[in-house]
């Protein structure tokens, strides 16, 4: 499941690409996308919309449209977003299709059904119940180390399940979870609510380190528009991976086999040496 640096990267991409395109019709191919709109609906309030810009809050990708309202889409774990010229057909799986007035359309392909879209009124952006409760942005002015402090205090479980909950922490999943342990020399298994002065710091900057680490090295990288999030997995991301799925691989720093851990049901890599 792509985490607030992907999900920040192909918002930029889809910025680059769609903003100021108008769409000219809209079409709601799997209802259960989404589940609030029915696909009439969808059409009417999407179409004649220009996008003014594409922004991101958690892993929610927000498209800021001219007619007042606002699309959000979170792509969960297999969603993505291609954008294909006229004469290239639909993909499999693909469940939601915007035409733009020149032709080449947006379409959003999701081959394991977990993706959702929602649409709202911009002004109202804040009381949807997807971003109402996140978390501060961890590169925001309100995701301070006293809030990380404060926030560890008020929670009795481990530090990952602390790390993964987008109300405490936004954007963390399994991978950059388990990479800001490991830098911050943090045991996963540890509970939050117990964890040091000393550690709650170095969490908080590895935290901010790992995540703008992974968006600028993301930034560098070509984007197909036609594959916009594969642009970014294929071969940008896997190979730096600190302890992600290095599972008895040896530990970057001391060369003890890394363990995998099943947290909650989630997978956890760590190396049991360096995180205590
Ligand atoms: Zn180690």
């Amino acid at each position: 499941m792509p985490e607030l640096p992907e999900v920040e990267l192909v918002a930029q991409s889809l910025d680059k690409l769609a903003r100021g395109r108008r769409i000219v019709a809209a079409k709601l191919i799997r209802e259960r996308l989404a589940p609030e709109s029915s696909p009439a609906l969808f059409a009417e309030r999407l179409s004649g919309a220009a996008i003014r810009f594409v922004h991101r809050r958690g892993k929610h990708i927000l498209f800021d449209l001219d007619n007042k309202r606002t699309l959000i889409t979170h792509l969960r774990m297999s969603g993505r977003f291609m954008m294909l010229p006229a004469e290239r057909d639909n993909p499999k799986f693909t469940h939601a299709v915007f035409y733009f007035d020149d032709e080449t359309r947006l379409l959003f392909q999701d081959q394991r059904h977990f993706g959702l879209m929602k649409i709202v009124e911009t002004s109202r952006l804040g009381e949807a119940k997807e971003i109402q409760k996140l978390a501060p942005e961890p590169f925001s002015d309100a995701f301070s180390l006293k809030y990380l402090r404060d926030t560890l205090k008020t929670s009795k479980r481990t530090v990952k399940e602390f790390l993964l909950d987008q109300t405490k922490v936004c954007g963390l999943g399994n991978i950059y979870a388990s990479e800001s342990m490991f830098l911050a020399n943090i045991d996963p298994k540890k509970i939050a609510n117990k964890l040091s002065k000393k550690k709650a710091e170095a969490l908080y900057d590895k935290i901010r380190e790992i995540l703008s680490e992974a968006v600028s090295q993301g930034s560098t990288l070509n984007v197909d528009p036609e594959n916009i999030d594969g642009s970014y997995y294929i071969d940008g991301f896997e190979t730096r991976w600190r302890v992600y799925d290095r599972e008895d691989l040896p530990c970057t720093h001391c060369k003890t086999p890394i363990i995998r851990l099943k947290q909650g049901g989630r997978s956890t890599y760590f190396c049991r040496k360096c995180q205590r």
